[in-house]
């Protein structure tokens, strides 16, 4: 039985600092009477708007993240922002490994591990993003594609720090304003080879990582995917960025997964 459940969103390159300040105000708003012994909330808003969200939001209702992070302090980076950054505006979540940072950008497994380890030594909650492309499902080999994820992403990270680790499984066909969601049977079994896959790397422990699904996530899906046995969360996107629908979504599933529990 799951402990807990997560729900969050990255708002991607979308809305501007105004924007995301009344959106997060929103949902604050919406969802405070939510027991977040249960439930967790997070938003993952872009850079410009991070120093204005963290003077408004309170984090023991809706935790901030940044969409990414560079692996060293300081240094010839252009472009980049140090986990000393991150930290100087009091975030708890950095994200790392978002699908179109490995599939736009070039990102590769080896600096997801270095970034895993930067984000977990700077005392954030690692949040690293898997999933398979359309092409390595079709091909057969999206169970070996999530395991070197993992594996890679992984390296030399210490079973200490399990409570600071967050998973999302994230198909890349099933993201975005292309993407075909994962039917809840295929996002159950991929979850539970990566619930398998951490417990090789960690240890038994590693089963208490919580696995989140991410690709369109919508009113008509959420409810089928978060009873699933390995699905700990929802990641969502596209239906996550009106305050109103995406509290209107975590409510629905919350009394689903209730339901199913009792
Ligand atoms: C995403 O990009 O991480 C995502 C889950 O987007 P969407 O829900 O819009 O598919």
């Amino acid at each position: 039985m799951k402990k807990k459940l997560y729900f969050g969103s990255n708002l991607k390159m979308y809305k501007n600092v105004a924007q995301t300040i009344e959106y997060l105000g929103r949902l604050q708003e919406l969802t405070a009477d939510l027991d977040r012994d249960v439930f967790t909330t997070f938003i993952i808003p872009s850079y410009t708007s991070l120093d204005r969200a963290s003077g408004l939001i309170d984090q023991n209702l809706i935790l901030l993240g940044a969409q990414n992070m560079c692996w060293e302090e300081q240094g010839q980076f252009t472009g980049e922002i140090s986990p000393l950054m991150l930290r100087e505006l009091g975030l708890k979540i950095v994200e790392l490994g978002h699908s179109e940072r490995r599939h736009v950008f070039g990102e590769t497994n080896e600096m997801m591990n270095l970034k895993v380890k930067a984000a977990l030594s700077h005392d954030f909650i690692a949040l690293l993003c898997i999933g398979e492309t359309g092409e390595e499902k079709d091909f057969g080999v999206s169970d070996e594609v999530l395991r070197t994820q993992l594996i890679m992403g992984f390296r030399d990270v210490s079973p200490a720090y399990i409570p600071k680790i967050w998973v999302a499984y994230e198909p890349v066909w099933a993201i975005g304003v292309n993407g075909k969601p994962a039917s809840s049977a295929y996002a159950q079994e991929k979850h539970h080879v990566i619930r398998e896959t951490l417990k090789e790397i960690f240890g038994e422990e590693g089963a208490s990582i919580p696995v989140l699904y991410g690709g369109s996530v919508n009113p008509g899906n959420a409810n089928e995917l978060i009873v699933q046995e390995d699905i700990d969360g929802l990641f969502v996107g596209r239906s996550a960025w009106d305050a109103e629908n995406f509290n209107a979504l975590i409510r629905d599933a919350i009394r689903t997964w209730r339901e199913n529990e009792a």
